[in-house]
């Protein structure tokens, strides 16, 4: 199951996402949020004419009521940000009002002279989820995956002692392009960023330090997960810089190619 959301005939719908020659396009409207339903397989769907992924006009793939993040959670990165490994999850937020979809520009705050990119697999919580048992598996509580970028204020980051202010702008968080089940993260899900078409970031999500179950059941013990929330699993190293003109893009193996221009506000 693929899905993604996007603005067709004057309205946000989802579309379900099939291969078809090798192309990902848009061949059916699903007529309810997925993540209100746990996934697309019991939602009624409607035909249309199949339209490629690339020339739909994409929204934030998911609505979140909260974004919550994980730092340092690849050695190489927390390596060249000269941090220690956490020895438990840390986790922080981005608002939703930083969510941006695929094709949106990235803008650089005028408070700020270092933004970074941060390539990272997102995942897409699809039930309700509060304070999990030790051993209970927690794939039923994830509806499926997306690539995200963690964009960030780095010379805020280092100022500020909280990290709401570095990570919480306004076009801080790129999302999509669409949203599949059909990764399996444990195993490894390639993760690669690019500035303007050049490789800059090749991690892969088996490297984690917490894994998706640690991370999931951490957040759980602290607060309720509800349908549609983001989580954000860690950028692996190569973070850096990116200034007015530059397109970066995240590719998560599998989800597809999130591609945003950034410019200066
Ligand atoms: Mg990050």
């Amino acid at each position: 199951m693929k899905y993604c959301r996007f603005e067709f005939e004057g309205r946000e719908q989802y579309g379900l996402v099939e291969s078809v020659a090798g192309r990902e396009v848009i061949t059916r409207l699903l007529l309810a949020a997925p993540e209100e339903h746990g996934g697309v397989a019991d939602i009624p769907s409607k035909t249309m004419t199949a339209l490629p992924l690339g020339e739909a006009k994409l929204l934030v793939p998911v609505r979140p009521s909260k974004i919550v993040c994980v730092g340092r959670n690849y050695r190489g990165h927390a390596a060249e940000m000269n941090q220690e490994v956490p020895k438990q999850p840390l986790i922080f937020f981005k608002p939703p009002s930083s969510l941006l979809a695929q094709g949106g520009t990235i803008l650089r705050p005028r408070s700020s002279q270092r933004t970074h990119y941060e390539g990272e697999l997102g995942v897409v919580i699809g039930k309700r989820c509060r304070k999990l048992a030790v051993d209970e598996d927690v794939r039923p509580y994830i509806l499926g995956y997306t690539a995200l970028n963690d964009f960030s204020a780095r010379d805020l980051q280092d100022v500020d002692g909280q990290w709401a202010r570095a990570k919480g702008f306004d076009t801080f968080c790129p999302v999509g392009p669409l949203v599949t089940e059909q990764l399996d993260p444990w195993a490894g899900v390639g993760v690669q960023t690019r500035v303007n078409g050049e490789l800059r970031q090749d991690g892969n999500t088996r490297d984690l330090i917490f894994p998706l179950d640690a991370i999931i059941r951490f957040a759980a013990e602290v607060m309720t997960l509800l349908p549609g929330d983001l989580i954000a699993t860690g950028t692996p190293q190569g973070v850096g810089a990116v200034v007015s003109g530059d397109v970066v893009e995240v590719t998560v193996e599998g989800v597809g190619t999130l591609r945003n221009p950034v410019l200066d506000e």
